[in-house]
């Protein structure tokens, strides 16, 4: 299946410098996979291919995706924790990888890994945060 190759003379949409946004355009020649030279359809001029830029949004912030993943994370480790294991948080304290904790503001949470001196990553209901330690 090698449809999906563009060809010359199909439709593409591609950046145009003239029109100064993505258009649609014609291929006039094609390199290897790439389309080489174009026609922009709006100003009719030819030039070498551009890829279509991102639209300008604002950065959508992806780190929804991170929390549901987190979030399912801690669904499933939850019933393995016992609340009454915990100790209270406190940054002079050292921990190991499977404590647990309670957070004043964050409430139970499992230590997952050290991130590096004096820090662990510790999963809580809303999420992974990074805790100072001893
Ligand atoms: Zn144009």
């Amino acid at each position: 299946m090698e449809s999906t190759q563009p060809l010359s003379g199909d439709p593409i949409e591609a950046r145009c410098t003239k029109c100064r946004k993505n258009t649609d355009h014609i291929i006039i020649t094609m390199a290897e996979e790439e389309p080489l030279k174009v026609q922009c359809n709006t100003c009719s001029r030819q030039h070498k291919y551009r890829p279509p830029t991102a639209a300008r949004k604002p950065a959508v912030r992806r780190a929804a995706n991170p929390q549901v993943a987190e979030r399912k994370e801690w669904e499933v480790l939850r019933p393995g924790m016992n609340g009454d294991k915990a100790t209270d948080y406190s940054m002079t304290e050292a921990y190991k990888v499977k404590a647990l904790i309670n957070h004043p503001v964050f409430g139970l949470g499992l230590v997952q890994r050290v991130v590096g001196p004096q820090k662990v990553e510790v999963l809580f209901e809303d999420g992974k945060k990074t805790m100072r330690c001893k």
